[in-house]
């Protein structure tokens, strides 16, 4: 399943327009509270394939018959550049378990790309529904490698991989190395990768617009 926001005409796509534009998103503290409101957003749309559970509340005048989320999902972000539309997804669920993945892309690698993880610190997602959390889905070697990675940690129920612009690589990466049951949601598909693996016309370096650039 490939869920792609960009499809409907929404403010969704009012906030992407912003990221991309490059006289806008020099603006670090703007382009890291759109990737946080489109993390709101997807959390929402996400949150409809959930399950729930009705359970009655007593409101000060009476009691009112409500459905609730059954379970709270684990939460998966891969650093650095997947930190602020993390944040909007844990706006919404706000007591879920959080794991963090440390991903870089290995330096001078621009023809055979390669992911290193460098750190991992999770709780067993055993029977857990898991959003993983990608806000660039390039080559999809970063999503694959992590799920491989936390796989020792069990089986999870379902994998819902989160991004905000995916190229048509990285979804057909996907497709064909993941092995577990998975849906993927994105705000927006683009054209395909350049020769060092950027998204075009996507947006420039997510990490480095947020947070400026490493040495
Ligand atoms: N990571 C980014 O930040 N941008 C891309 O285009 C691809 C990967």
């Amino acid at each position: 399943m490939v869920f792609n926001l960009s499809e409907q005409n929404s403010v969704a796509n009012h906030f992407m327009a912003e990221l991309r534009d490059k006289s806008i998103q020099i603006d670090r503290m703007r382009f890291r509270k759109n990737m946080e409101r489109l993390g709101e957003i997807m959390a929402y749309e996400v949150s409809k394939s959930f399950q729930y559970a009705t359970t009655t509340v007593e409101t000060p005048l009476g009691k009112s018959r409500i459905n609730k989320l059954k379970h709270q999902p684990i939460l998966i972000t891969i650093l650095r550049a997947g930190l602020p539309y993390f944040q909007g997804f844990l706006n919404f669920f706000d007591q879920a378990d959080v794991a963090f993945v440390g991903a870089y892309r290995e330096e001078g690698s621009t023809k055979d790309l390669t992911i290193r993880l460098n750190y991992v610190a999770a709780p067993s997602i055993k029977g857990r529904t898991v959003i993983l959390i990608d806000p660039m889905l390039a080559t999809g070697r970063s999503v694959i490698d992590s799920v491989k990675h936390l796989l020792k940690r069990g089986k999870p129920d379902h994998i819902h991989v989160v991004s905000l612009v995916s190229a048509p690589e990285g979804i057909k990466y996907l497709a064909e190395e993941m092995n577990e049951k998975y849906s993927l949601w994105t705000c927006a598909i683009d054209e395909n990768l350049n020769s060092q693996y950027y998204i075009v016309p996507g947006l420039g370096d997510a990490g480095d617009l947020s947070f400026g650039t490493k040495l």
